[in-house]
This record gives structure tokens, sequence and C-alpha cells, in this order.
């Protein structure tokens, strides 16, 4: 392809997929191909010539269209949503024509300083502490994905704790290191609340050491508290154990719950070799509301770590995980290896960033240009303004499920414009109708609406999580609107992302 083919490639390119995002609304948001359609649609030997780009163009409606879950449609309320902006797609643009696996400083210098500015950007949006920061002893970095980030922390996790163990020890020798080293990882343990993502249990497999869970409950809306954490821990350490790593969630994935933070940071004083990592993938984005920044933002002093992903609730396309660590030398002490062909005078002279010493993978994209398209096209109060929209999204559909009390309840308090309801039994949609019927209830209707699930017994809550599975499957089968479902404690539950 010459320059002025690709000019003309690029202009239809540009110009179907603004068509596309035009018809977004129009298409259904679920595919119906059954497994293996693009087999079938495509030869089983590749090309033996090159082909015209307009055909390779044509074969995206007819072959890759058919199977696409369109996450921009606004008929997607499932999981959480995947952001994608123009800005966004013009960053992932630039990105792929200044292609280079830029994993030192001198790979690329923009690469790494705009990644740099723009992460310190962000921090000062979302309010973080200081410590995060890079003109201090932290900083942040663009993973991946969340659970990129938490196997990455994780891992320094394990390594500072063993150094830490090994100085205590006052062990020296390398042979000894790296017998006690392992002795120690078999006794290590991870710690996530059984509603932390399953990104956390995921890592401890990855990083070789054991994982336990937490257990929450419905009357702390499945937040992790502090008390949970302290038994936890006393039962660990009573039996040789070392707990060295804790998943906190600013909005888990079932409810949007928000783990009490405080307490936790609390108990965790008594245990200064635990890492506290705080996992805000989604729910982190809504940081950027001052009013989170006293509530929220000033508790993460108490962490070590903090991730949330831009390319879920912060306009910014797949992929763009921004990492913040409050001491870099723990990420750097524990993965930077240097062998001589990744020497050179800028690293050895201390004054740059690497940032292949922040993460797993040697190479690395430049990431940093789409956020910094984001930032700069909507400015602060874009990106407030944003997610106050979104908030009010959830406040009406929430509203609108509170209006129907007689059919649905809602299993723990909405946020962050997630909504996760349950379908009352039969019977129960009964009684509400007749009671109304009847002006049984001398309330006005506002006031009867149940805000939350009551707690039920075991037989109402069989018939809540059967129908609720089965208004679920018919919305599935509909493929009108994508929703997820959920088991949350022992409830059934549809989860609306607004
Ligand atoms: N953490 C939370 C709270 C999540 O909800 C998710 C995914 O939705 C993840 C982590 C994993 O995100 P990623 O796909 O970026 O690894």
């Amino acid at each position: 392809m010459t320059g002025e083919q690709f000019r003309d490639a690029a202009t239809s390119v540009v110009n179907d997929i603004e068509r596309y995002y035009t018809t977004l609304p129009s298409r259904p948001v679920v595919p119906s191909v059954s497994p293996g359609y693009i087999q079938k649609l495509l030869p089983t030997e590749p090309p033996a010539k090159g082909e015209a780009w307009q055909d390779i163009e044509n074969d995206i409606e007819r072959t890759i269209m058919p199977g696409i879950t369109h996450w921009q449609s606004p008929k997607f309320m499932a999981f959480f949503p995947a952001s994608s902006t123009y800005p966004g797609i013009l960053g992932e643009m630039w990105s792929a024509a200044l292609t280079a696996p830029a994993f030192n400083w001198i790979c690329s210098p923009a690469v790494t300083e705009l990644e740099t500015v723009v992460l310190d950007w962000l921090a000062q949006i979302l309010g973080l502490p200081e410590a995060f920061l890079s003109k201090g002893e932290g900083g942040g970095v663009i993973q991946g994905s969340a659970s990129e980030a938490i196997v990455t922390v994780m891992v320094a996790a394990r390594e500072r704790f063993i150094r830490r163990q090994l100085e205590r020890e006052g062990i020296t020798d390398a042979e000894e290191i790296e017998d006690r080293s392992c002795e120690l990882r078999g006794k290590l343990v991870a710690l996530g609340s059984d509603q932390a993502h399953s990104s956390t249990k995921k890592a401890a497999i990855i990083a070789g050491t054991r994982f336990r869970s937490l257990t929450t409950s419905r009357s702390d809306n499945y937040a992790l508290t502090g008390a949970q954490l302290r038994t936890k821990l006393e039962d660990l350490t009573s039996r040789g154990l070392h707990p060295y790593y804790l998943t906190v969630t600013l909005g888990t994935t079932n409810t949007c719950a928000i783990d009490d933070i405080a307490s936790l940071a609390s108990v965790a004083r008594d245990y200064p070799d635990l890492w506290i990592h705080c996992d805000g993938a989604y729910a982190g984005a809504a940081l950027v509301l001052p009013e989170y920044h006293q509530s929220l933002s000033n508790h993460l002093t108490h962490v070590d770590s903090f991730d949330v992903n831009m390319h879920k609730w912060l306009l910014t396309n797949f992929d763009a995980s921004c990492l913040y660590i409050q001491k870099r030398r723990d990420l750097t002490d524990a993965l930077s290896i240097t062998p001589a062909y990744l020497q050179n005078h800028f690293s050895d002279s201390g004054l740059v960033t690497d940032y292949r010493d922040w993460q797993i993978p040697l190479g690395r994209r430049f990431r940093a240009l789409k956020i910094w398209f984001v930032i700069r096209t909507w400015g602060v109060e874009g990106l407030r303004q944003h997610i106050r929209r979104h908030l009010h999204f959830g406040d009406i559909f929430a509203g609108l499920v509170r209006e129907r009390s007689d059919l649905f309840s809602i299993l723990v308090p909405p946020r962050f414009a997630l909504t996760v309801l349950t379908v009352n039994p039969r019977r129960k949609q009964r009684t509400v109708l007749d009671e109304q019927a009847e002006g049984g209830d001398p309330r006005p209707y506002e006031a009867q609406h149940v805000p939350v699930m009551a707690e039920t017994d075991d037989e109402e809550l069989r018939e809540a999580n059967e129908i609720t599975k089965e208004v679920y499957t018919a919305i599935d089968e509909r493929k009108e609107f994508f929703l997820t479902a959920s088991v949350i404690g022992e409830a059934y539950a549809i989860r609306v992302v607004s």
C-alpha cells in the first residue's frame, strides 16, 4: 500500500467508522451468530496473492459485524461499560503510526514522559493523595488491564515481604536467600473479599502463593470491614501463615460495594507488611467528582497502590488501566532486571524512568496519547459532566424500578449508575397489588416503595431466584438489551448499568 493508497483507504475507514457509530442504536446489541460462524465465511487457506484494500474493507460489514457485540450501543447495560470516543480512536491511530515497543526512556522519550505527565494530571483530577504523584517517591504507569495491575503489584508485595523478612532474619548468603525465599513463599497468603474481582485469585495463582477469601454480608451491603479482616489475619498468623497482600475494592463487580478502607487500614496498621491494593477498575472513575475526594480519595493514603481503568468509564478506548503506587521502588526492586543489551547511559544515570521496570512485559504501547487527547478534549469539567450524566441515568433507572415495587426489589442501594434488582415472587407481587387495590396502605404511593430488598425466608428466596432467572433468560433471548445476571450472597440478581 502506498502513502496515497493509505490516505484513500484511511479516509474510507474513517467514513465507515463514523457511519458505524451513527447506525449503532439501530443495530442489535448482541450478535445472533453460532460458534464457528467466521470459519464458515472465510477460506481455510491464506490468500496466495495480496488483495485489494476495498475487498478487505468490505469484509468488515460482511464478516466481522455479524459477530460483534456492540459495547457502545445504548442498549448495552451488561458488565461495566467500555469507553470509546473519537479522540480515543485518534489516539489509537497515532499510537499505531508511531508504533514502538518503548520499554526504556531512550526507546522514545516522548512515550515515557507523556505517560508520566498525563498520569500526574489524572491523579490530580481524581484527588489522589500527593504520594501517588511522580514528584515524590510514587507515580503512575499505564497497564493493559486491572488484572495485569493486580498481578504486578502482588508480585511486588510478595518480593517486598520476602526482602523485609530476610533482612529481619539477617540472611545475606545467596543460596540461603534462595532457600529461605522458597520456604517463605509457601506460607504467603493473598487476600480479597468474596466480592473482589476474580483477578485477585488468578493473580495469587500466577504469583504462586495461597489465596483466602473473606466473607462479606448483606447487612454490610457486601463491603469488607476491618472487623472481618482482623479475624482473618489473626487466624492466619496463629497458624504460621503470612498474609502479605489484600485487595480492597472501590466499586465491586457485583454491586459496586465500597470496602471500608478506613477501618481496614486501621487494622492493617498492626500488620505493616500487608500490601493493600485498591481496585477501582470501574467506579474509581467517579473520583473525578470533587464530592468524592473527601469521602473516598483521601482514604487512599492508606493503600500502597490504586488502579482505575480509564477504558471503562472515562472515555478512553481499551486499553488504559492506570496504576498508581506510593513507592515506585517497591515495583522496581521486584521487577527490574537489566541485562547488558538493555543498558544505556540514560538509564544508568538514574535520571529517567524506564517503565519496563514497572510492569510484566518488556515492550509497551504509546497509550498515553489517547489519554492526553481525551483529557484535553473534555477538560476536567467535561469529565465531571460525563460522570454526573451517567449517575443521573442510574438515578432515573433506579427510580423507575422503585415505582414498580410490586414487581421488583432492589438488592442493595444503587451506586455508580449500577442498579441490582431481583423479581418478586408471584405471591408477593399479588400481595402488593392487592394492598394497593384495597387502599390498604394509607401512605402515599411514593412512600410505599421498598428501597432495598427486605430479608427473605428460604422459600421466598427460592421463588425469587427462580422468577428472576426466568425474567433474565427472557430478556437475554430477546436480544434487545444486553444485561448481566449474577449470584450475590444467595440471591440471583440482574445488574443494570445505566
Ligand atoms: N476489578 C473490577 C472491580 C472489575 O469489575 C473488573 C472487570 O470488570 C476487573 C477488576 C478486571 O478488569 P480488567 O478486564 O481490566 O482486567
